[in-house]
């Protein structure tokens, strides 16, 4: 199919089932011609991830937990035997011990689930980043998923927020690391949505509904809305952009108060 992404190849991580934010971008990205290639976290997720994946046209669904270090490796040796070169990849993996992503950041923190969070939520991009440096062909793109609570405090997102600052700074460092190769990095950050790991926070529908109402398109973004930002960045569209946090949000990280009308009722 032609498309602006035709003739690209690229790597979604990140999908757990049809809610995913990744799978809104592999979607997304899939009807504008890309080739995917899946990764799933465990077996009982691939269940879910291959019949999304054929529906993308996908071929290649491979096992990856950043946790184990041993499993990154081996998709990206599968996907140089299979295809040599690699135009994106799309970060989409965050987790953190559900009890700390509620009450206060100082009293639920524990060093144990700080460090489990650091490592799958931030370290795996520079991981990934690393496998997929000399496979990136130039124009490339590498794209992850943050959150507003990286900047501002969200209630009981906690640990998520620190480890979500830390991505950002990956970004803008990895974005002068391969900026000499042509490749661009980015990361998208999303308003709420409802999927497994968003229904991880603590009172998610209080913020989802607040977001909703006090944001400036006084609307949730849905996995549309995500998608297209993604194809975005990660086409030739872009071409100029790198090193950024781009918001799909209807702009609630703009607003300093809520809503007057709101306010008043
Ligand atoms: P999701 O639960 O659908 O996706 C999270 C993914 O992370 C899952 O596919 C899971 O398998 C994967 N993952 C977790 N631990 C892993 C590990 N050790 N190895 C490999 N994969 C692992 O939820 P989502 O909301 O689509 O989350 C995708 C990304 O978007 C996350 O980084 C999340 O923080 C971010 N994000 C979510 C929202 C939201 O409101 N849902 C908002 C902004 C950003």
């Amino acid at each position: 199919m032609a498309g602006l992404m035709a003739g690209k190849r690229g790597l979604i991580m990140g999908v757990a089932n049809n809610h995913s934010i990744a799978w809104g971008i592999a979607r997304a990205v899939a009807e504008q011609g890309a080739e995917l290639a899946f990764t799933y976290q465990s077996d009982a997720l691939g269940k879910r991830v291959k019949p999304l994946a054929a529906e993308a046209g996908s071929k290649l669904v491979m096992p990856c937990d950043v946790e184990r270090v041993e499993t990154v490796a081996e998709v990206f040796e599968t996907l140089k035997n299979e295809w040599g070169t690699l135009d994106f990849v799309v970060h989409a993996i965050g987790f953190t011990d559900r009890s700390q992503l509620k009450g206060r950041y100082v009293d639920v923190t524990t060093r144990e689930n700080f460090v489990r969070t650091m490592v799958i939520s931030a370290y795996s991009f520079t991981e990934v980043a690393q496998h997929a440096a000399d496979m990136l062909n130039p124009g490339g793109s590498l794209l992850t998923l943050t959150y507003g609570g990286s900047t501002r405090v969200m209630p009981n997102y906690n640990v998520m927020g620190v480890t979500k600052a830390a991505l950002e700074a990956s970004v803008r460092y990895l974005a002068a690391d391969f900026g000499g190769q042509g490749v661009r990095v980015n990361a998208l950050s999303a308003g709420p949505v409802r999927t497994l790991a968003g229904a991880g926070v603590s009172d998610a529908r209080l913020m989802y509904n607040f977001q909703q109402k006090n944001s400036p398109l006084a609307r949730a973004v849905d996995l549309k809305d995500i998608g297209g930002a993604g194809l975005y960045l990660l086409s030739d569209l872009s071409s100029g952009v790198t090193g950024e946090i781009h918001y799909v949000d209807s702009g609630y990280n703009i607003v300093s108060m809520p809503r007057l009308d709101e306010l008043r009722r």
